[in-house]
């Protein structure tokens, strides 16, 4: 696209957007906490999946206040189901940094918003557009691909040569007088018409600026690094007194959260086989296997958590899989 045709590209998406945007919960206010909790939410997690849980859990936490007096157990059960737990840390991290430094005011000075823990480069610009419809960029793999195919760019997006490149372009195309519709159409198109694989060109309304020759083959990625494989053996033990679990210690990726204990592969050679977990967590394809274990001596970090207290309790969903599947079989002993 040649630079006479930024500012018609920029308000090509604004007008369509005007008529085609889709109607979220996040994209009817321009509360800052509001905008900051979908962001955040939405950053690993599905449009499907957020819409389910963003109402209940900002009624659980309507202000930074609100999440920076829960405790931390209470803020991780919140966020199950949503995964990637060090979102909601850093969230209530940044909810601790409002109320301490800002008297639970949130800031609108873009440098006190990127000094918030967990606040990168995207976060900054979608709290500044979208809340204060401020001209800020702001760049995800949605726009990173309607730019490459835009500007038939080859330049690997995940390279520091392509991300500095789209953000330079971002901060240059954002539309001046409605950067909020603005940033919300690049993001929008590249989720429902320009998307990977092959895109709707002809449903598009910016094709007359595209010069992608062969918009299937972009954007370029730098190769990926191969997927590591990890396999676990985990016991299941249920007595009277409970289901004994193993907590996560400080400095572990679960910190703070409850799983099923962990055991040596030989250490449960001879039990009951239960099943098997696969799930994908980043590049690790996980395999857990489940084994019933009749007689356990608890180790370090591990105790036997009530039946009751199960649901208060925080895990990561594939654990709290296996706990709705096997409780309701199990008999304790
Ligand atoms: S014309 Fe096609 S490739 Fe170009 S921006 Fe539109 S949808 Fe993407």
């Amino acid at each position: 696209m040649q630079e006479k045709h930024y500012n018609a590209f920029s308000q090509a998406l604004v007008d369509w957007f005007t008529e085609h945007g889709r109607d979220y919960p996040w994209r009817r206010t321009t509360n800052p906490w509001d905008i900051l909790v979908s962001e955040v939410m939405l950053q690993q997690t599905t449009i499907a999946t957020v819409l389910g849980r963003y109402e209940a859990w900002l009624r659980r936490f309507p202000t930074p206040e609100a999440l920076a007096a829960a405790d931390e157990q209470t803020a991780l059960r919140s966020w199950e189901g949503l995964g990637y737990y060090r979102r909601v840390r850093s969230l209530q991290a940044a909810a601790i940094a409002i109320s301490e430094r800002h008297g639970g005011r949130f800031p609108e000075d873009e440098s006190a918003i990127r000094a918030l823990p967990g606040i990168g480069d995207y976060t900054v610009g979608a709290v500044l557009s979208f809340a204060y419809n401020r001209p800020a960029p702001l760049v995800d793999a949605n726009v990173s691909r309607v730019f490459a195919r835009v500007f038939n760019d080859t330049t690997p997006i995940d390279s520091n040569a392509g991300r500095k490149r789209h953000w330079q372009l971002a901060a240059r195309l954002v539309h001046r007088n409605n950067p909020r519709a603005y940033n919300s159409a690049l993001m929008e198109l590249g989720q429902t018409i320009c998307t990977t694989g092959s895109p709707t060109c002809l449903l598009c309304p910016v094709r007359e600026y595209c010069t992608a020759t062969q918009p299937e083959k972009l954007p370029v990625k730098l190769p990926r690094k191969q997927s590591t494989l990890l396999e676990h053996w985990d016991i299941w033990h249920l007595t009277t007194e409970g289901l004994l679990l193993e907590k996560q210690p400080d400095g572990k990726r679960h910190e703070g959260m409850y799983r099923l204990p962990r055991r040596e592969q030989e250490e449960v050679a001879q039990l009951p086989h239960l099943c098997d977990q696969k799930y994908s967590v980043t590049r690790y394809k996980v395999t857990r296997h489940l084994y019933r274990a009749d007689h356990a001596t608890p180790r370090a970090g591990e105790c036997h958590v009530p039946l009751n207290a199960l649901p208060a309790i925080p895990m990561a969903s594939p654990d709290r899989k296996l706990l709705q599947r096997y409780l309701h079989q199990s008999t304790p002993h």
